[in-house]
């Protein structure tokens, strides 16, 4: 290989082994004899490049991995660049080296301002103008460090040395402006009110980097500055740059950045339906699922204010503010506020849809607060389940009224079918029918219980005449008013029924022969003594009525075999009292007795 292969591709020679054909043996004319202390930066360089291969194994890939490996993959470069050196002998190739080991501390600078801006979650905050601040002055310090025009950068000392040249100030400058810019980034989100869990993890890092300028500042004091007083100390830089690596892996560590479980949990998140959005406490979105792209156009990075959201959703402001007083709270509940969005992606784009959003707060133990979840769920789809529901309800409420109203009209219906069937239409008093019935009843437990009742016969007296002198309507009039002369007469549990034509039944349950006799005599004079008007006329008559009775006192229960058939026998003798009444000159009562 030729000496300008060496040059260009260190690494791949880096072992600087070759063999004659025998054996493996160090590259002679490349390599000078190896001293006890060079080992000092090559063991330190295996010590980080261990760290390196640990942090980079345990630990998924993500954004602030890369920043992290990039920047301590740079920290390696150091101490390597000076082991490849002092392993080298042509003092071409010790400048490389040498100027290889700049270079990458140059690089350092601007790798450990990224990485502060990601490790203080403000990578948001990296724009364009940021990164030319960062990258120009880097870039160009690179460039004259590695060209090293006219030695200007470094060029060999009186003593074997390396002298450092103007251009190392421009060095100097650049890394002094990437310290400066990643203070002010600490600084600044200090200020601005770093969550719990950033706030160690960053001033374990600032520790680690103190630590670094430390050792340099040790470095350039010893070795630069008074190496004339003081006796060479080798590896200052490196140490400090291991010391300073070994507290970000602490911080690392410690602080779960890398946190395989948040991985996993994302994967989880991405496979959800509803958009999923984790904000700091400041409001920068730490983590947003697939989900949230077709509800909130917002990536990892960007800030987000749920006061402005709600405000271009155009909400009533009596739904939008007690909403941001449970947002703002600092207590374990949900906030959800009901949005109709637009959505831009998935299967319903472009459609209006209604979402529910939900906020809720991450606390620490102590309470407090860390950041918030925000979910977006489409709830359209449950929306018109309920609304179906609802109306659904309505037309059930509505059939049932109509079905209550439609039961109580043939309630009624069957009330008035029930009277009709039971009462005489003219008199109002019951049909002989509805006598019948209950009789057949009565006259059994009558008798089982030796209960005394009677039965009461009674016609109008000569009233075919009344119906010839005056008319049917008259002799109808005169039919209701004696029914309801007699009525009024009777007890309650008394049975008023219209026989046929102008004969009447009257059923008096416990009534004995005396009590029965008595209310005959009373309804024959109280018939007598009504009058009745006729028609529209000033006119009245007065009616009489022949009664026939028939009590019945301690009938044996063995008397009553065929219901029917008694009744018929009792009614054939109240029928026989009534015509001995018609025939003893009417208006008057005949009693007989069953014993
Ligand atoms: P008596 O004293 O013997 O009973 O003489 P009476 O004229 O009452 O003779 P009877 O009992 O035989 O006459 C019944 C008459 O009652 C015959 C019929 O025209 C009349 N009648 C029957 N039902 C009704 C009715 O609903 N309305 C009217 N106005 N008359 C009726
Ligand atoms: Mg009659
Ligand atoms: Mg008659």
């Amino acid at each position: 290989m030729s000496r300008s292969g060496f040059v260009l591709f260190p690494a791949v020679n880096v072992s600087l082994l070759c063999y004659n054909g025998r054996q493996w043996m160090l590259s002679q004319g490349w390599v000078k004899s190896l001293e006890s202390w060079v080992w000092i930066d090559f063991s330190l360089s295996v010590f980080m490049l261990s760290l390196f291969g640990y942090v980079f194994l345990r630990n998924p890939i993500t954004r602030l991995h890369k920043a992290y490996l990039s920047f301590h993959f740079l920290m390696l470069m150091w101490p390597v660049s000076h082991f490849l050196m002092h392993m080298t002998e042509p003092p071409a190739v010790q400048l490389f080296f040498f100027s290889l080991s700049f270079a990458a501390l140059s690089l350092q600078g601007l790798g450990w301002a990224v990485f502060i801006y990601f490790l203080t979650g403000r990578s948001y905050l990296l724009t364009r103008r940021i990164w030319i601040l960062l990258a120009a002055p880097t870039a160009l310090s690179v460039l004259l460090i590695i060209s090293n025009p006219s030695h200007r950068f470094v060029g060999f000392g009186t003593e074997a040395d390396f002298d450092f040249g103007p251009f190392f100030l421009i060095f100097l400058t650049q890394l002094f402006l990437c310290f400066l810019v990643s203070i002010n980034c600490i600084i600044r989100s200090r200020l601005e009110g770093m969550p719990v869990r950033r706030r160690g993890q960053v001033s374990m890092a600032l520790k680690g980097q103190l630590m670094f300028l430390l050792f340099v500042g040790a470095d350039i004091l010893l070795n630069v500055l008074f190496d004339d007083r003081f006796p060479d100390i080798a590896g200052l830089t490196s140490f400090g740059m291991a010391v300073a690596a070994l507290y970000f892996c602490i911080s690392i560590q410690r602080y779960r950045v890398f946190d395989i479980v948040r991985i996993a949990q994302r994967d989880i998140a991405n496979s959800m339906t509803s958009g999923l959005m984790v904000l700091d406490a400041d409001g920068t979105v730490l983590e947003v699922n697939h989900a949230l792209q077709s509800y909130l156009s917002v990536r990892s990075g960007d800030r987000f204010d749920m006061r402005a959201y709600l405000r271009s959703r155009q909400l009533p402001a009596h739904t939008v503010e007690p909403f941001l007083r449970r947002y703002s709270d600092i207590v374990p509940h949900r906030a959800v506020q009901e949005l109709a969005l637009e959505l831009d992606e998935g299967p319903f784009s472009g459609s209006l849809r209604h979402v529910q959003m939900e906020a809720s707060p991450i606390l620490t133990p102590e309470k407090e607060l860390l950041g918030r979840v925000i979910t977006f769920q489409d709830v359209t789809e449950i929306r018109h389940l309920v609304e179906e529901k609802h109306r659904q309800n309505e037309i059930l409420q509505l059939r049932n009224r109509e079905l209550v109203q439609i039961r109580d009209e043939l309630f009624k219906a069957n009330l008035k079918l029930e009277e009709l069937a039971t009462t005489d239409s003219l008199t109002g008093c019951y049909n002989r029918r509805f006598l019948m019935q209950r009789l057949e009843h009565e006259v059994v437990s009558n008798m089982r219980y030796r209960i005394p009742y009677a039965i009461i016969v009674f016609d109008i007296d000569h009233f075919k005449g009344i119906n010839d002198r005056y008319g049917h309507l008259v002799g109808d009039e005169v039919l209701l008013a004696t029914a309801v002369a007699v009525k009024d007469m009777l007890r309650r549990s008394d049975v008023l029924a219209r026989y046929g034509g102008e004969e009447f039944t009257v059923y008096l349950p416990h009534t004995t022969r005396a009590q029965a006799e008595r209310l005959a005599e009373r309804l024959k004079l109280g018939v007598e003594s009504n009058r009745v008007r006729i028609g529209d006329s000033e006119m009245t008559l007065s009616i009489t009525i022949s009664l026939g009775l028939l009590s019945i006192e301690n009938q044996s229960p063995l008397t009553v075999m065929e219901p029917k058939s008694y009744l018929r026998d009792l009614f054939q003798e109240a029928d026989n009292a009534l015509y001995e009444a018609k025939n003893n000159g009417r208006n008057c009562v005949v009693g007989r007795m069953r014993a």
